[in-house]
């Protein structure tokens, strides 16, 4: 299996998916059809997210084995050091070195719900550079690692200064690319991207994208991943409050647009937040394959 480095090394915007390991069996099957469905826009690499708390440890890494060997894509386990110890956190990382598992997405991991700070168990990882600099210490250049970023700041940082001064420390500790938090105003993310560059930051920072598909999402996604839905965006959702269908189709134009000003702004990839389901991605990914010229057989 592939490196993302090495994929990132020849080919620039990368597609990529991301799912999470599902809890249910009518989960799983659920995500085995989004695969396949996905699976002809030839995603450049898919990744599959490390439950909150650490709630899906060998599902992780069950999902990104099946994935590479059954389907034949480049995958990515995400990690977080969340409630582990250095050892524990090295028996997982061995687990996927054994399974040739080659591309880690290294976090710190968010604070439990009831709590505003994050406490790393004793001898636990306070920070994701803490991670990063073990993996390498441990398993030099086994993996290719992929970390966090924010172009509206993380929750707990205090600017957007403070916040790309830490990611250059992150970076500097062995990162590879980056991804981003999703966002829906380009403009904050060239902004942040330009601060980056400023700052030293020379790794590929793939964008984060995520269609809304459901009204009640918006609250989730303005407070929690503290990002800032445009005027004219919320404006046409809130007018498609109650007619779903009608709103996913205004947020797919509005992800396609966004996309291609992305791309038209040289952006390293594109990481779509998929939920597990495949409508939505599928329709954007294949529209900006239109727009590209970019021909798939389906
Ligand atoms: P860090 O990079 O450690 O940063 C955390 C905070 O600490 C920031 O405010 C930063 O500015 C500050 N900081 C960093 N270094 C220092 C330092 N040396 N001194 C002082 N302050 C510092 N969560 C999951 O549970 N599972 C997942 O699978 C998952 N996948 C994600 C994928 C992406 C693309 C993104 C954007 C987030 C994901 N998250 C996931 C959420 C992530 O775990 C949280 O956002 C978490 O709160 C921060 O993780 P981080 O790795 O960015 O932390």
């Amino acid at each position: 299996m592939k490196k993302i480095s090495e994929i990132l090394e020849v080919k620039l915007p990368t597609f990529s998916f991301e799912f999470f390991p599902p809890k249910t069996s009518e989960g799983e099957q659920k995500l085995e059809l989004s695969i396949q469905k996905l699976k002809p826009l030839q995603p450049d690499f898919v990744s599959i997210t490390y439950g909150a708390g650490g709630s899906t440890r060998i599902k992780t890494n069950e999902w990104v084995s099946k994935i590479q060997n059954q389907y034949d894509l480049v995958s990515m386990a995400h990690l977080t050091c969340v409630g582990s110890t250095k050892e524990e956190l090295k028996e997982i990382i061995l687990n996927h070195k054994d399974q040739n598992i080659k591309n880690i997405m290294a976090l710190r991991g968010d604070p439990p719900k009831d709590s505003t700070s994050f406490v790393a168990v004793n001898g636990g990882f306070s920070y994701a550079y803490q991670l990063i600099e073990f993996i390498k210490k441990e398993f030099n250049d086994s993996f290719s690692i992929g970390a966090a970023c924010y172009p509206e700041k993380h929750v707990e940082a205090k600017s957007l200064e403070e916040d790309i001064y830490y990611l250059k420390k992150k970076v500097d500790s062995g990162v590879d690319f980056l991804i981003t938090q999703l966002f829906f105003d380009n403009d904050k993310f060239y902004h942040f991207r330009d601060l980056a560059y400023k700052n030293g930051i020379k790794v590929p920072i793939i964008a984060g994208i995520m269609p809304i598909t459901a009204y009640k999402q918006i609250e989730r996604f303005t407070q929690m991943a503290n990002c800032t839905i445009p005027d004219k965006l919320l404006k046409s959702l809130n007018e498609f409050q109650n007619k779903e269908e009608d709103l996913i189709k205004k947020s797919i134009e509005f992800s396609v647009m966004q996309c291609e000003d992305l791309l038209k702004n040289d952006v390293a990839g594109i990481h779509f937040y998929t939920l597990n389901q495949s409508d939505a991605t599928y329709q954007i990914l294949k529209q900006i394959y239109d727009i590209l010229k970019i021909s798939i057989s389906l």
